[in-house]
């Protein structure tokens, strides 16, 4: 099952697009839904010379070779340094040791000023151009802005394919250039299905952790990602008995052990997910993300209050927005853990 069948709906959303193409489109939606993917595959099959009946790229002409070894002369993918490192790494490649270069976590305006000359030279295949742009939201004001010049002057036969986790932090002026396409989260039995064809086992459990996105689904699913997960998990479904420096000290092992990028990041996105779900249950609610802890968490709910819980939600933003600087990942895990801790205090002078 691919990415078109996955978002059927979306992409006779594009296909109705095909002969009457806009210049700028943006696909929207949460992360992880696949709106990368399906834009990725819509410009397959613009530039591929030999689609399939159903107007898919067939994979085997010249044109779609050069774009799966990423050098077709008409397409250009725009993102920033990071993510092309966290590509590589999903095939479990590790960066250098010896490699301090920073990865840009933004989309530069030097890579936007690169396509000056690839939209002024001539088309070499189809007489269309491609430029997909992920995630677009990575762009400063003056990178937008140089964006927005090749936008407001579009060039024929040039498609610009914009893809966005957060649409709303895009410049107005950029936003009103495109046409808008929100890519929705899957029915669940056809995300179920989806994953279940890529072989991920357990596709509901991972599907509600992520919310609905197939993609992340699939992350989450894929083993590597779960040690981390287990790791955090076992220490919070302790709830009022957690241990705050075992606990950061054993979830720091697997963060240590990690090979993949930003695990304190993924980590304080479940561990805000888990509050979410204990604040929900705490109200009487139906939980939304670790389905299969509901006995634990329905048990710890009772522990503690909704005003300490709220309390905790809105500290955990906080915990999001430090994880993303450099930082000593043990201190910051025992802060955590502590937060967390502190939920479950009966009286305000104990110490956890
Ligand atoms: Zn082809």
């Amino acid at each position: 099952m691919n990415i078109y069948e996955l978002h059927e709906k979306t992409w006779k959303q594009l296909d109705e697009r095909r002969d009457r193409l806009p210049h700028a489109l943006l696909l929207t939606g949460q992360r992880g839904v696949g709106k990368f993917d399906l834009a990725r595959a819509f410009a397959e099959s613009l530039l591929c010379e030999n689609p399939l009946p159903s107007r898919v790229a067939c994979g085997a002409c010249s044109a779609c070779g050069w774009l799966a070894q990423g050098n077709h002369p008409d397409f250009r993918q725009v993102q920033p340094g990071a993510l092309l490192d966290e590509g590589d790494d999903e095939d479990g490649r590790e960066r250098e040791a010896g490699d301090k270069k920073k990865p840009s976590q933004q989309i530069t305006i030097d890579q936007i000023r690169a396509l000056d000359e690839f939209l002024h030279v001539g088309t070499h295949r189809q007489g269309l151009r491609v430029v997909l742009l992920h995630p677009a939201e990575a762009m400063n004001r003056s990178t937008a802005n140089s964006l927005l010049k090749s936008l407001e002057e579009p060039v024929p036969g040039t498609l610009f394919l914009l893809v966005s986790n957060e649409p709303e932090r895009l410049l107005p002026t950029v936003r009103s250039r495109c046409q808008r396409l929100s890519v929705p989260v899957p029915e669940p039995s056809c995300a179920q299905a989806w994953l279940a064809a890529g072989g991920v086992k357990d596709a509901a459990r991972w599907l509600a952790l992520a919310g609905g996105s197939p993609l992340l689904a699939a992350e989450l699913g894929a083993g590597g990602a779960r040690a981390l997960l287990d790791a955090l998990v076992t220490e919070l479904a302790k709830g009022q008995r957690i241990d705050p420096l075992a606990a950061a000290a054993a979830v720091d092992r697997a963060v240590k052990a990690e090979k993949r990028p930003a695990p304190l990041k993924r980590l304080v996105e479940w561990g805000q997910k888990w509050f979410v779900d204990l604040t929900l249950l705490r109200a009487g609610q139906t939980p939304r993300y670790f389905l299969t802890q509901t006995a634990p968490l329905t048990e710890i709910a009772q522990k503690t209050d909704l005003p300490r819980l709220l309390a905790f939600n809105r500290k955990a933003l906080q915990y999001r927005t430090q994880c993303e600087q450099p930082l000593n990942s043990r201190l910051f895990l025992e802060d955590f853990f502590m937060s967390c801790a502190a939920l479950f205090e009966p009286v305000r002078d104990r110490h956890g």
